[in-house]
């Protein structure tokens, strides 16, 4: 399948590790130039460097908190600067911690909208211009199975997540006209060490084991196993490329059939 994304400029926001790190890599391997960041310059750099030796692209990496609008600001010049344009833009962050409703906090609350709400609202303020320009730009957004379907212990994610749905659609509505296309893509279960962490806390709550609580997950899905990083990745590709020129708006899960709804 022709991508058509050969030397596009793709920014993956939180892209050390996980989905952010897989998405990056899958960019590269269709010839994008990469702009990528997390908060520690150690780890980032790393993702960097073996995404320059093995897909021979220009990579910009940067630290810095996507919470930081200043810096989102400054990283998405740095962009721009480099490399002439910000075509694509996959927003991106650490979920927030996993708890019930009563053990929740004020500020855990602010916090999770500062990382999995404004963040995107910082990004998409600062490439929608230069998208804007070259009448093309892609904006995708990762967010969780959440927006569909809450899942226990997931208060936090289960309520601030669809502001972000809420985002999506309004940016897809009014920046169509300017060949923009905006969507949310909402993962199932996937093994990365996010998982491990809400596994933990799991297994603590029911009092199972961490094996236990993996099969369980595996087991609720159409598919009966946990998801591959990969497997988000390239459908973040694919609704970047050409082939998916006319989506919009949407929300699409990659959950193996997780969510139970129509
Ligand atoms: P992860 O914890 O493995 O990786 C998160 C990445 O974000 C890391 O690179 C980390 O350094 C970076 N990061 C975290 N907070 C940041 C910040 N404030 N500023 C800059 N970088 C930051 O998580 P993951 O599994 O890759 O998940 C990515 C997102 O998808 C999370 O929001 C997660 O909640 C959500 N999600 C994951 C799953 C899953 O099963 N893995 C399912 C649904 C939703």
């Amino acid at each position: 399948m022709e991508t058509g994304l050969k030397n596009r400029v793709a920014i993956v926001a939180a892209s050390s590790q996980g989905l952010g790190r897989a998405t990056a890599e899958a960019f590269a391997a269709e010839g994008c130039r990469l702009a990528i960041c997390a908060r520690n310059r150690e780890t980032i750099n790393v993702v960097a460097e073996k995404v320059r030796r093995e897909h021979k692209v220009e990579v910009l990496a940067e630290p810095f908190d996507v919470t930081d609008a200043a810096a989102v600001r400054d990283f998405v010049n740095a962009v721009v600067q480099k490399f002439g344009s910000a075509d694509i833009c996959v927003t991106n962050a650490g979920g927030p911690p996993a708890k019930g409703f009563l053990a929740t906090t004020i500020d855990e609350w602010k916090r999770a909208v500062d990382v999995n709400f404004m963040s995107a609202v910082y990004f998409a303020h600062q490439v929608i211009p230069h998208m804007q320009k070259k009448k093309w730009g892609r904006i995708i957004t990762i967010t969780s199975i959440t927006t569909k379907q809450p899942v226990a212990d997931l208060v936090y994610s289960n309520a601030v997540r669809a502001a972000v749905v809420g985002l999506v659609k309004s940016l897809a509505n009014e920046f169509g006209k300017d060949g923009i296309l905006v969507n949310n893509v909402g993962p199932g279960f996937t093994a990365t060490d996010r998982l491990k962490e809400l596994a933990h806390v799991r297994s603590a709550t029911l009092g199972k084991s961490e094996k236990e609580i993996f099969e369980g997950w595996a087991a609720d899905t159409a598919l009966k196993r946990l998801g591959e990083p990969r497997e988000l990745a390239d459908t973040i590709v694919w609704l970047a490329s050409e082939r998916a020129s006319y989506i919009t708006g949407q929300t699409i899960l990659v959950d193996g059939g997780l969510y139970k709804g129509l």
